[in-house]
């Protein structure tokens, strides 16, 4: 352990740096990167105190500074939540195509193994349902959320391009709605958003009639399935689907926040976002099958400690 050597893109995101403890905790040497237009470097506190860490702050669309050999890349940088992706669509078009070519490139140099974190959003407003790996999506290719969907579209075919044609040890994970400690409480998404609505007594905002659906997967196994991904044999050039299959209409999550936060707040109906997918649910049977790896953190577990990690966060305010 005392030699392998991995990298995290995205490393001060609420994900990477899960995943950089994560690592550390394997013995790994790890170095996070990250240019912090959406991350931020009090994620990686704890990683900060372990001599086998490296922070750099670096973009990682222009050339990686040299870091030595690397074994496992792991390329997550990107704006992610729809409030940030708008905010940032050209950095979040750029860091998804141009980066992750970048990364490639990294990856070849070294013979590392390598992970792109693709996204549920590459199907769209699925017509197939559970969304199984198979199923080629359904895109609005110049829409509001195009920059995000369609970079990640691009990301997945040059992560495929790298392992057909120059034999980078590649794979790619389309991860589903994550949700947990280090998500910021303006993030967007909206269990940040009902939980600390919650907690301040102010209205749930549910988007539209909110009978859309999503299914939402704890930060440790969304974390624990991206290791496995990488470190399984014969994943190479695999696309594999990591989230939760548990899955709540918009409606009734918001009922179940309030009844766990003990919450008088009222729920309100705001406009729906443009292209907003009406369902979303993976279908994980090829991660268990490939990797034996499922969710291990139910809903109401996962959620109990968010809504205490907020109340910290509120608590320090
Ligand atoms: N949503 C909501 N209220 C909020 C934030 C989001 O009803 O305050 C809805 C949103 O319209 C979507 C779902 O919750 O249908 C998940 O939104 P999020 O931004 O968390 O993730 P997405 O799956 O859209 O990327």
């Amino acid at each position: 352990m005392d030699n392998v050597c991995a990298v995290v893109t995205g490393g001060a995101g609420f994900i990477g740096s899960h995943l950089v403890d994560a690592l550390l905790l394997k013995g790994y040497k790890v170095f996070a990167i990250d240019n912090l237009i959406t991350g931020n470097e009090d994620n990686l506190t704890e990683a900060k105190k372990n001599p086998k860490f490296a922070y750099i702050r670096h973009d990682v669309t222009q050339e990686l500074p040299v870091v030595g050999p690397i074994h496992f890349l792991y390329h997550l940088a990107s704006p992610a939540s729809v409030p940030d992706y708008q905010k940032y669509p050209e950095e979040t078009a750029l860091v998804n195509s141009v980066g992750t070519r970048g990364m490639l490139k990294v990856a070849k140099a070294h013979g590392a193994k390598f992970l792109f974190t693709s996204t549920s959003e590459v199907y769209g407003d699925p017509k197939e349902h559970p969304q199984k790996e198979t199923y080629w999506g359904n895109v609005n290719p110049n829409g509001v959320r195009s920059c995000y969907d369609e970079s990640k579209r691009f990301g997945e075919m040059i992560t495929m391009l790298y392992v057909k044609h120059h034999g980078v040890d590649g794979r790619i994970a389309r991860i589903f709605n994550t949700y947990g400690s280090r998500m910021r409480p303006t993030d967007g998404r909206v269990v940040s958003n009902f939980i600390n609505q919650a907690l301040a007594g102010k209205p749930l905002t549910v988007y539209g009639d909110g009978k859309q659906t999503r299914s939402f997967c704890f930060v440790r196994d969304m974390v624990a399935g991206l290791i496995r991904l990488m470190e399984t044999d014969n994943t190479t050039g695999e696309v594999v689907n990591i989230g939760n299959p548990e899955e709540y209409t918009m409606i009734d999550f918001a009922e179940k926040i309030k009844h766990m936060t003990g919450s008088s707040s009222e729920i309100v109906h705001v406009r729906l976002p443009v292209d907003d997918p009406t369902q979303r649910k993976p279908d994980i049977t090829k991660a268990k099958k490939l990797l034996g790896w499922e969710p291990a953190v139910s809903v109401d577990d996962g959620l109990k400690q968010t809504i205490e990690y907020y109340k910290q966060v509120a608590g320090r305010e």
